[in-house]
């Protein structure tokens, strides 16, 4: 089995405000967040290829990126789609027409805005591609939750009932193509907002192995996470 990280970094992020995408933001030491994904995952000898999805308008910028740093396992770049299951799936297909891929991978999809992604987890997710199909990461959750209607509260379900969804979300390559053909012919999509949705969704007998997060591992989403 082969192990692909696709580094997801094909939106705008425009929550974070400015011109600049997110993922090429810098952190505290100057490095952009989508140096220190794919730093990650060069990092870790799970995993032996990786792939970007890059926004279209910021594909140099990273091809600047790949001159000025020393990674050996970056082959591809693959251009991004207007929305984030769109760029998995230029991935997905990316491989499922590589005459050169060897059909034993595994792709193990990464949002680029996960930058402090730990060797645990990369080991962790690889470990438990062995003997499951789909695979994700996922913390507790520690807040009380609603469920809200018109700004009021409905109910305050169990919250040791729910986690909360981390990358990498990883699929045998055959798993995960299987739900995106079904996702690419369904006329009413509906809204999801990660990978395991998808497979969850359209290949519901699915069983999806869940390897603990780490609250560091979050998603920059807003200008105070990278303050
Ligand atoms: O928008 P959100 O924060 O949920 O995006 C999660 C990850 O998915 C980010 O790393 C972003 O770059 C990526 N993404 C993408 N293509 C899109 C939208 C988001 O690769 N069209």
């Amino acid at each position: 089995m082969r192990n692909i990280a696709v580094i997801l970094a094909g939106g705008i992020g425009s929550r974070v405000g400015g011109e600049t995408p997110k993922q090429l933001l810098p952190l505290a030491d100057g490095r952009s967040i989508l140096e220190h994904s794919i730093d990650a995952f060069e990092a870790s000898p799970s995993i032996d290829e990786i792939a970007v999805v890059m926004h279209p308008d910021h594909i140099s910028s990273l091809q600047k990126l790949c001159r000025s740093n020393s990674w050996q396992k970056l082959t591809k770049i693959i251009p991004g789609g207007a929305e984030r299951w769109e760029s998995s799936y230029n991935a997905i297909k990316a491989y499922m027409t590589d005459k050169t891929a060897n059909k034993e991978i595994s792709l193990l999809l990464h949002d680029a805005a996960r930058p402090f992604v730990s060797q645990r987890i990369i080991a962790d997710v690889c470990q438990a591609l062995e003997t499951h199909e789909a695979v994700t990461v996922a913390v507790p959750v520690t807040d009380t939750l609603y469920r809200t209607e018109d700004n009021q509260v409905q109910e305050i379900p169990d919250r040791k009932a729910f986690m909360r969804a981390q990358t990498p979300q990883a699929f045998h390559l055959s798993t995960i193509a299987e739900a995106f053909r079904h996702l690419k012919n369904d006329d009413n999509r509906p809204s999801i907002t990660d990978d395991i949705g998808i497979v969850h969704h359209y290949l519901p007998g699915t069983s999806v192995y869940i390897v603990p997060g780490e609250e560091t591992n979050k998603k920059i989403t807003y200008p105070e996470d990278i303050k």
